[in-house]
């Protein structure tokens, strides 16, 4: 369906759960969020009925996410049971790669559709810190047998400065030589994060300039997302950008968010939605009705990039992990 400003939205990110193996400084505190009560959130037969619901109106691509979504037992089955909705074209997933390992093949059995794995550095140590809890052995391992397993694999890269920019020519290095698209991912002030952190897409791509002369626009398809590729001449993979801060992709944002809890998000940076709960009790046309009002109430864009923000009313203050990025 379109909105009041003619934008097709076609994609739904879900977010199943708020609880994560790792504690990645820019998502949660030390000791981890106070997490959602279980009994809050959305039981795997909800989930299915919303995505049911938001097929009808054609949103018909989902990405699950979190939290980390592999936390969640049953998660193997939620995406068997989204990819059987008649009419879904894709589902993806992104994970932190931790535990990825043990339900590769699973996944690759069932058919989803992509992984994107989040992987800030290549060293040991920093991953160890910015995770707080992590092992990169496990992620880069998983990498692999989802490359092995011909699962479509994507590299998320978060940069900061102070961090990883150092480091931004060995991921893209590191991605191409995997034949995998790399994607860097500016830091939005959301979340933990800090945003005197955030690294523009121009400081990375000039990184990038310097390493590759030979960077070119890369126009093919990639994905449902905002990411603007480059390809180096003779690779046969792709380096992304996701400005969501500097960039004001929001005149062609195709998406709508949904927490773990249930609530039905038009806008990454606001508060506002609908808490869809209410409605899984009515009749499927009563769910349909109530993410058609979210879409039509969808805001025209993001305010990340304002300084004075904080000022603005209804600015989303959940945490990164129950809406899932
Ligand atoms: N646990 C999974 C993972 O890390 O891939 C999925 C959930 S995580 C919230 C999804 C993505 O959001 C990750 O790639 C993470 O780097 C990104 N993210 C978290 N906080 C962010 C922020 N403040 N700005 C931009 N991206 C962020
Ligand atoms: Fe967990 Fe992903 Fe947040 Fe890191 S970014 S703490 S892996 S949900």
């Amino acid at each position: 369906m379109k909105d009041r400003f003619g934008r097709e939205i076609n994609y739904m990110r879900i977010s199943v759960t708020d609880r994560c193996n790792l504690r990645c400084e820019y998502c949660m505190p030390e000791e981890g969020i106070t997490k959602v009560d279980r009994s809050e959130i959305l039981q795997i037969d909800e989930i299915v009925r919303i995505c049911e619901a938001s097929v009808r109106i054609g949103i018909d691509r989902f990405k699950i996410t979190g939290g980390e979504p592999l936390v969640r037992y049953d998660l193997v089955e939620l995406i068997r049971m989204i990819k059987g909705i008649p009419g879904c074209k894709e589902v993806t997933m992104t994970s932190n790669g931790q535990i990825l390992s043990s339900y590769v093949e699973e996944l690759a059995d069932i058919g989803i559709d992509g992984i994107n794995i989040s992987l800030d550095t290549l060293d040991t140590e920093k991953y160890r810190n910015i995770t707080r809890l992590g092992d990169i052995r496990k992620t880069l391992d998983a990498i692999d047998l989802c490359i092995e397993k011909g699962i479509k694999t994507k590299i998320n890269c978060l940069v900061q400065k102070g961090f990883n920019e150092d480091e931004i020519r060995d991921l893209a290095e590191y991605s191409m030589d995997k034949g995998i698209d790399i994607r860097y991912i500016e830091l939005m002030p959301i979340g933990f994060a800090d945003p005197d952190k955030c690294l523009g897409s121009e400081e990375i791509m000039s990184i990038l300039r310097d390493a590759y002369p030979e960077l070119e626009a890369d126009d093919s398809k990639h994905g449902n997302g905002p990411a603007i590729y480059y390809k180096v001449l003779g690779r046969n993979s792709s380096i992304g950008f996701i400005n969501s801060v500097h960039g004001k992709f929001c005149e062609s944002c195709n998406r709508i968010r949904l927490t773990s809890k249930g609530f039905l998000k038009p806008c990454l940076c606001y508060d506002s939605g609908r808490d869809l709960k209410p409605f899984l009790r009515s009749d499927i046309d009563g769910l349909v009705g109530a993410i058609f009002d979210t879409i039509t109430e969808k805001p025209k864009s993001h305010c990340f990039e304002n300084p004075d923000r904080e000022h603005i009313k209804s600015l989303e203050k959940r945490p990164m992990s129950e809406i899932g990025g």
